[in-house]
């Protein structure tokens, strides 16, 4: 059974990097009738914070990537933190001393520097020189604690993504997987975890590749099979650089706040470095069906923040305007705009859905029908003046008298009304609009007047007429 992992470090919050590294392993778990564990990885003290991780899982569940082991959501593994699993840790680190296959080094932080001093003087690669590997006496002395990595041979692994990777054993160093405090550093700890924990496949950013290496010598000295590995690699800016706050927002949350929908983003980080055939569009129950590592491509994916707005453009034109609905309200709320009954904001929804490309856009274009607005000065001075007044005046009295607010009932009148001024039928509808909505776009008119009720129609142009 596949069981993978997101295993991010609460030293900020998720962004865009590991939104994506997350939802392929979430994919890759729905496809497969796998396992997605979420793991917090909060063993950097000075870093961590329970706010971190807080807004980690509000970006998950935002995004609807659900897991089934992890905070929360219990499970087999508990705790899901590794700053509550010291315990364990300090066991293996024990069994690994016990069997040889690690051994305390007492050189000091000093001496270290100074053979690093001196292999850069000498234009070397610096690699510990295992001073303390065969050293049989144990000192109640500071020490760390080095693996035995093996002094011939090759490590390497079947890359999902980038292919076959090896390096030769003695290019590797006897790392160091326990400080002089005792405690495990990360790459003893991820392996330790990802063993427990029953991983088999481990999907992970491109940085993670030069962990693998080291990684697999642990899991060597353990007698366990690794699992296999997929990197993911960078998400590049448009112009080519690494993905930063100037390409656009990080946090993923923050895309929330702006008004994208998860769907929409979903949607957009699964096709960055990957892809099925020219699809652009995707539905969650899609990407579940069309996913593989396979497809991912080894090559840095681009972020294209103008394709998000297009996805989510095109996701907002095609939800049904009850689902639209559920999803503007909190962004009315936030406007500070008054509520309006369900079935009328479900009316802006659909008369404003194609031209809203975010759901702020939609409330921001929409704001005339939550309050009344001042007429633009540019658009009172052209429609609100001259004879246009006259057109207004009389338009006014047949919404008054019109037996019912849709085009049927008003055409005609306004047509009438155009015919016996000898003018085109916009020279009608831009005062009226202008009177209604501030400005001189809107949906259609007899939509706006419809929406707005005869009532308010009526006191709006009432408020413009001199
Ligand atoms: N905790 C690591 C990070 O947030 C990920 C480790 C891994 O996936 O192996 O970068």
């Amino acid at each position: 059974k596949p069981r993978v992992r997101f295993a991010p470090s609460p030293t900020g919050y998720l962004h865009i990097g590991g939104a994506r590294t997350a939802l392929f392993n979430w994919l890759y778990a729905r496809h497969n009738g796998g396992t997605f564990v979420l793991r917090i990885e909060d063993t950097d003290k000075e870093r961590s914070t329970d706010e971190n991780t807080a807004a980690i899982l509000e970006g998950l569940r935002w995004l609807g990537l659900d897991w089934d082991e992890g905070p929360d959501a219990g499970g087999p593994h508990t705790p899901y933190f590794q700053s509550q699993r010291g315990d364990l840790y300090r066991g293996y680190i024990q069994r690994l001393l016990d069997e040889g296959k690690a051994y305390p080094c007492y050189c000091t932080a000093e001496e270290l520097e100074a053979k690093k001093a001196a292999a850069q003087a000498e234009k070397r690669q610096y690699r510990y020189d295992r001073t303390c590997r065969d050293r049989t006496d144990r000192p109640d002395l500071p020490h760390t604690v080095r693996l035995k990595v093996p002094l011939t041979g090759t490590t390497g692994f079947d890359d999902l993504v980038y292919g076959r990777i090896e390096v030769a054993n003695e290019n590797l160093q006897d790392w160091i997987i326990a400080r002089t405090d005792g405690s495990p550093i990360y790459n003893f700890v991820v392996v330790i975890d990802d063993i427990e924990m029953g991983i088999n496949l481990v999907m992970r950013g491109e940085d993670g590749l030069n962990n693998t290496q080291p990684q697999l010598t642990l899991y060597q000295a353990l007698g366990v099979t690794p699992p296999r590995f997929a990197h993911l690699p960078f998400i590049l800016g448009q112009d080519r650089s690494k993905l930063s706050k100037r390409h656009g927002p990080v946090s993923v949350t923050k895309y929330r706040d702006e008004g994208f929908l998860p769907e929409a983003m979903v949607n957009f980080l699964a096709r960055i470095g990957w892809s099925h055939g020219d699809q652009e569009l995707f539905t969650r129950d899609e990407l579940i069906e069309k996913f593989s590592v396979e497809a991912v491509g080894n090559t840095a994916g681009v972020f294209p923040a103008d394709k998000l707005v297009w996805i989510n453009h095109e996701r907002i034109k095609s939800m049904a305007p009850s689902d639209l609905a559920s999803r503007v309200a909190p962004f009315v709320a936030s406007a500070e705009l008054p509520e309006l009954p369900r079935e009328k904001l479900e009316e802006v929804c659909r008369l404003q859905q194609e031209r809203a490309k975010t759901l702020v856009e939609l409330v921001d274009i929409s704001r005339y029908f939550f309050v009344r607005v001042q007429p633009e000065e540019k658009a009172a001075a052209k429609f609100l003046t001259g004879p246009s007044l006259d057109y207004l005046r009389e338009a006014r009295e047949a919404i008054a008298s019109a037996a019912g607010l849709d085009e049927g009932n008003l055409g005609p009148a306004f047509t009438a009304l155009a015919e016996k001024h000898a003018v085109g039928l916009g020279k009608i509808a831009q005062p009226l609009r202008v009177a209604l909505t501030g400005g001189t776009a809107s949906p259609g008119i007899y939509d706006v007047i419809g929406l707005l009720g005869r009532e308010e129609s009526l006191a709006r142009i009432d408020a413009v007429l001199p």
